[in-house]
């Protein structure tokens, strides 16, 4: 659920007309749902209630501090991939003792500082990281918690470049391997073994392939048990996919994870960590665009909308399918269904590639220059994947809260991207 909705044939966030924020921030911009964001983060901790349980918020999806800070004043914890986002977590107010850094290729600088921050679980990727990780912490004279990250080889049936738990993935060490590895680990210095991590890929629409790679694990804990490590906490990723297509996909909703959950892992008395990204984010935000000129081409029509690839990469780079409405509207289109007086459009951007293409044969009500359509659910993986192809600005973020609204990051000046470059002496 989200709160972004029709009111007066026209869209609002929360309290707010979509159209009054344009007007006074100008478009094209990220707008964002406290409302939204603080109920998804509720839904994962109620599906949770029976556990010892740590949602630890994958930041990588929208590493703004308000949007951090909004779940940090909920009690979420972080799952950082880097020294840059831990940073970040740990400013936005998150206890390092609620933080848990994955990813596959840790330096010694970032394991250096994370150390110093004392957080709560390093989820290690490899052998070699491991007896990295040993250095470094037991030059520091400081113990590392860590848990492994497991590829339980299976297949989250998404699209291919966020699966992450097939044994062809670089992520994580070989199920089959891991009692060897945690032997290893245990013998050690700087070293603490206290948990199991996995995570499968991102955007899962189906419960089955978690419960597959979770039975894994089950059977992994118990024979780890048995060899004498201590394991008590079980970090099962994220993952879990959002309605992108709301008349099409109906992915399971939290309360029915946390159950498969509950089924599957609960009698082993773990801590439960969950490191949730897009569900959290996703549809608590849509990017909010203008038409600058629709296009007749030989036999399509264009409509060519201010925001491009850069600022939203989804569709071009994973195939994406977003919801496109127009915020002068009584009623979002239902997919698949002819509207009247609707028009088929290819929504496209300005930027010089025909992968900037944001929907094929959409249909849409006749739009004019000047008016605003809305790309929903676009607030995980968006802005944080925005660049400035073609020297365009990154485009403004904005946080709604009931009737208010703040900008939580500003439209840069060109002056900003362009003075980042240095002239060398010899062309002074
Ligand atoms: C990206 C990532 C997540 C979050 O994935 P979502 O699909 O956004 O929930 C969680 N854990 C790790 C290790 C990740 O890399």
């Amino acid at each position: 659920m989200d709160h972004f909705g029709f009111k007066q044939g026209e869209m609002y966030v929360e309290d707010l007309a979509i159209r009054e924020i344009a007007d006074q921030v100008g478009t094209p911009f990220y707008c964002y749902s406290t409302e939204t964001l603080i109920r998804h983060y509720t839904v994962f901790c109620e599906a949770f209630i029976d556990h010892d349980f740590l949602l630890c918020y994958a930041v990588k999806a929208n590493t703004n501090q308000a949007i951090i800070k909004t779940l940090a004043a909920q009690g979420s914890g972080a799952d950082v991939v880097s020294e840059g986002e831990l940073r970040r977590a740990l400013k936005a107010g998150i206890p390092a003792q609620k933080i848990v850094y994955s990813g596959v290729a840790k330096t010694e600088r970032e394991m250096t500082f994370a150390l110093e921050q004392d957080i709560f679980q390093f989820n290690v990727e490899s052998v070699p990281e491991l007896e990295q990780l040993s250095r470094v912490a037991d030059s520091m004279g400081k113990v590392a918690a860590i848990a492994f990250r497991i590829n339980p080889d299976v297949d989250a049936k998404t699209h291919a470049k966020i699966s992450t738990g097939k044994s062809e993935n670089k992520f994580g060490v070989p199920w089959t391997s891991a009692r060897e590895i945690y032997a290893l680990a245990a013998k050690l210095p700087g070293i603490r073994v206290q948990g199991v991590d996995l995570h499968i890929g991102s955007q899962l629409t189906d419960l089955a392939p978690f419960a597959e790679a979770f039975q894994r694990i089950v059977s992994l804990i118990e024979d780890l048990r048995a060899d004498g490590h201590d394991i008590s906490v079980l970090d099962l990723g994220g993952g879990l996919g959002i309605p992108y297509d709301r008349e099409v996909s109906k992915p399971p909703l939290p309360l029915e994870y946390g159950e498969m959950v509950t089924k599957i892992v609960g009698h082993l008395g773990c801590k439960i960590i969950i490191e949730p990204g897009r569900l959290l984010v996703g549809n608590a935000g849509v990017l909010v665009s203008k038409v600058i000129y629709v296009k007749e081409g030989e036999n399509r029509k264009f409509l060519i909308i201010d925001a491009a690839m850069n600022d939203l990469v989804r569709p071009s780079m994973y195939d994406a399918y977003h919801e496109i409405v127009a915020v002068a509207e009584s009623e979002p289109p239902v997919s698949g269904d002819a509207v009247a007086n609707s028009v088929t459009y290819d929504v496209v951007g300005p930027v010089c590639e025909t992968g900037d293409t944001f929907a094929r044969d959409r249909q849409l009500p006749e739009l004019k220059r000047g008016e605003l359509v809305v790309i929903r659910s676009a607030g995980a993986y968006g802005a944080v994947m925005a660049s400035t192809y073609n020297t365009r600005r990154l485009i403004p973020e904005v946080l709604v809260k009931g009737s208010n609204y703040a900008i939580i990051r500003p439209r840069p000046d060109y002056d900003d991207i362009i003075g980042l470059d240095k002239i060398p002496e010899w062309l002074d």
